[in-house]
């Protein structure tokens, strides 16, 4: 995952949507959209309208930020998803960045955000159809199999992201046996299923200009 050396807050305040940056602050009162939802610096209030261009290139931003993805990484999974005819090509791009192993485990609840899951896989945790996978933009399908190595059942983030997955609802593409922690890719995730904030249309006219 890229590292950006601006905090992450003000990503999401940039974007003027919650990014989910920050695990549990970002379901808080802490998080600072919460409280104004403003454009970051001194002349944050008075921006103009954005044109076009702007509006595009910022939804693209938007995307790209929201699953930590760089640049060149995120304009291949784009040049990836115009090759699938079947499937409109922003719902393939989501898609695409939905199925990377390091969302799947955020998903999943064994990290409280996409940069914890990131790390958990890069420090190879996980097992993907029982082979050791630290790759973190692994990409999966229908009827992979996502593994927590055994040695690693005890991390005290993965314990307290599974107790509080009990609360909360798993993608229905997904499904978790969270005593065995393990988890299946049943299905690909249609567009209802994926809440990411953008519109992936004006993603899609971005590189198409
Ligand atoms: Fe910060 Fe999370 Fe709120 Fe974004 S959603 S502003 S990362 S606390």
């Amino acid at each position: 995952m890229s590292r950006y050396n601006d905090p992450d807050c003000r990503l999401c305040r940039r974007e003027l949507v919650k990014l989910y940056l920050k695990g549990n602050r970002c379901f808080s009162l802490k998080c600072p959209l919460e409280k104004k939802s403003q454009l970051p610096g001194q002349h944050g209030a008075a921006r103009k309208k954005l044109s076009e261009y702007a509006l595009r290139l910022r939804e693209k931003q938007k995307l790209r930020r929201y699953y930590g993805v760089l640049e060149r990484q995120f304009r291949r999974y784009f040049d990836i998803a115009t090759r699938q005819r079947e499937i409109p090509t922003g719902t393939r791009l989501l898609q695409l960045l939905e199925l990377r192993l390091d969302n799947v485990v955020y998903r999943l609840g064994f990290a409280p955000s996409r940069s914890a899951a990131h790390q958990l896989v890069s420090h190879g945790h996980f097992l993907v159809n029982g082979k050791s996978t630290n790759i973190p933009s692994y990409s999966l399908k229908p009827g992979d199999v996502v593994e927590l190595k055994p040695g690693s059942r005890d991390i005290p983030m993965v314990l307290e992201g599974l107790e509080q997955v009990k609360s909360q609802r798993i993608p229905e593409w997904l499904r978790l046996d969270p005593e065995n922690f393990r988890a299946e890719v049943v299905a690909l995730p249609s567009r209802e299923q994926i809440d990411a904030p953008v519109q992936e249309q004006l993603v899609v006219e971005f590189y198409s200009r």
